[in-house]
């Protein structure tokens, strides 16, 4: 097991160094004889854009790794067209090169190797395809020019040698980066008819054009005509799409000037590569900077998108909160504590609606008020405890009795009043009648004994004479005194005729 951990990782080494090490070679030999003109210079030098994705890509302390497999594949892709000194003296100018950008980009660019923001996107074409390239084409010029053909001008070889590189890498790096990432997102989106139309079209397009004779006096301006279709498609289908597309524009349009087709087969050799480097640059540059451009506005809005959900969010998680704070304060301030009915104050707000209501209506409105009987002395003998407990259970019996419509509320310690709606004198008193036979039957078991309780109760009814709440109110609380007066756990309520009547 051991063993198998410990030589899985360097056979993984060994493959992927072999690849990366056939890829160099194999693009080398590609830019050698692909892209090289009849007139022998080189359009783009593409290994160093896979040297350079590697180095944005891959953790600092692999690269050691890479530059001793570029060499020995540097050499192989050389071999025959240059000695083995250039040879090594190249790998090692592309290796600088490369490593000098890639460690310039990712030291100023700190939020990851990728086209994401135009940061990273101008430190690229700054670094990777200016400053890198003019630097190293300044050491590849003075290799040509002092070992390989002395006669050329100095400047010359080293423009062919900057745009040969920029534009390799211009052509690998941003496709090479763009797959990768793919590779972690894996959204292939192949499904538009856009997509399914306008590639094999390009495509088809760019053969066509490029393939075609032309005349001297017929200006190679129509390649322009892919750079709004690679817009179009940056817009519509990402970076990774756009690119992918640019490159294979890019091989095409090379392709065909190497042979002499094409609108940058017009003028002489040196004129053609110029305008084609051109082409190619302008081709991809705008489609890559169309496309990270594209990325950053779609990033911000969803970020934005998402800021202003969650900001929805806290506001409704605020205002639940408040409505349930509102709740609570509201039911704090109508309800009584102990039993949970409603209080003095909130009888009071009712009771005035309720008492307008009826006289609006021309409806009956009752109210029956009562009080323990010899509470204190419960109190006293069982203790306050148990004193509270009557009076819950006494608030459930009633409770279980009264209609949804009914008002009740505890007015003072051990009294309470009940405000009925719609309700007659007479059904009052029944009513009354039934809650004093139900109270005298509640049993409240305490620790150590059962208490029954009595109550006295008052009622008043609304009237020509007895108007408002207040009265309403003194009535009941008069009648009541008298229940206690005449012995306790008795009815009392004055009839139409002014009548008092007391009820056992
Ligand atoms: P009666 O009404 O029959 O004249 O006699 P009472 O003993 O009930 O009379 P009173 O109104 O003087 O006594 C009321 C007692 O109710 C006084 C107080 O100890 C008790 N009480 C008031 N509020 C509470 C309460 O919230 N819990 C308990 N356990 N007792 C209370
Ligand atoms: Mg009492
Ligand atoms: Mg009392």
């Amino acid at each position: 097991m051991i063993a198998k951990t410990l030589f899985a990782k360097p056979l993984q080494w060994i493959v992927f160094l072999s690849l990366i090490a056939a890829g160099y070679i194999g693009l080398g030999k590609f830019s050698i004889y692909f892209s090289t003109m009849p007139e022998g210079i080189a359009i783009a030098w593409l290994p160093n854009g896979l040297l350079l994705t590697l180095f944005l890509l891959r953790p600092i302390r692999e690269w050691v790794r890479y530059a001793l497999v570029i060499i020995p594949a540097e050499i192989v892709a050389d071999i025959p067209d240059f000695t083995l000194f250039q040879a090594i003296q190249f790998a090692l100018i592309n290796l600088a090169e490369t490593m000098f950008s890639a460690f310039l980009i990712r030291r100023f660019s700190p939020d990851g190797h990728n086209f994401h923001n135009l940061r990273y996107f101008l430190l690229f074409v700054i670094v990777a395809l200016t400053l890198s390239p003019a630097l190293s084409a300044v050491l590849g010029a003075f290799v040509y020019h002092t070992q390989i053909e002395s006669q050329s001008n100095f400047l010359a070889f080293w423009r062919i040698w900057l745009f040969g590189d920029a534009l390799g890498i211009l052509l690998i790096t941003p496709l090479l980066v763009s797959w990768y990432e793919m590779k972690k997102q894996l959204s292939w989106r192949f499904s538009s008819w856009e997509q399914v139309v306008m590639i094999p079209l390009t495509l088809i397009l760019a053969y066509l054009l490029f393939s075609s004779e032309f005349t001297p006096n017929l200006l190679p301006m129509t390649p322009i005509i892919f750079i709004l279709a690679l817009l179009w498609m940056s817009y519509r289908r990402g970076l990774m799409e756009s690119v992918t597309m640019s490159v294979l524009l890019s091989i095409i349009a090379i392709y065909f000037t190497v042979h002499k087709q094409g609108p940058f087969s017009v003028f002489n050799g040196v004129q053609n590569t110029l305008y084609l480097q051109e082409f190619i640059a302008t081709l991809v540059i705008t489609t890559l900077f169309f496309s990270v451009l594209l990325r950053q506005v779609n990033e911000k809005t969803i970020l934005l998108e998402k800021l202003s959900k969650n900001l929805e969010d806290q506001v409704r998680e605020k205002t639940n909160a408040l409505q349930m704070a509102n709740q609570k304060l509201f039911e704090l301030a109508t309800t009584d504590p102990l039993t949970h009915i409603y209080n003095r104050r909130f009888l009071e707000e009712r009771a005035e609606q309720e008492v307008s209501r009826a006289i609006r209506h021309k409806s009956h409105l009752s109210l029956i008020m009562f009080d323990i009987d010899f509470f204190k002395t419960i109190n006293d003998t069982y203790g306050h405890h148990a004193g509270d407990d009557a009076l819950i259970a006494l608030t459930q019996t009633v409770i279980s009795r009264i209609r949804q419509d009914d008002i009740f509320a505890r007015i003072g310690g051990e009294e309470f009043v009940i405000l009925m709606p719609n309700t007659m004198l007479d059904e009052a008193v029944i009513l009354a009648t039934n809650l004093k036979e139900m109270i005298s039957h509640l049993t409240i078991t305490t620790e150590y004994s059962t208490i029954s309780l009595t109550i006295s109760i008052g009622i008043s009814a609304l009237s020509d004479k007895c108007d408002c709440y207040e009265t309403l109110l003194d009535h009941a609380d008069t009648l009541l005194y008298q229940a206690k007066e005449a012995g306790r756990n008795r009815i009392v309520w004055r009839d139409n005729s002014a009548k008092t009547h007391i009820k056992n």
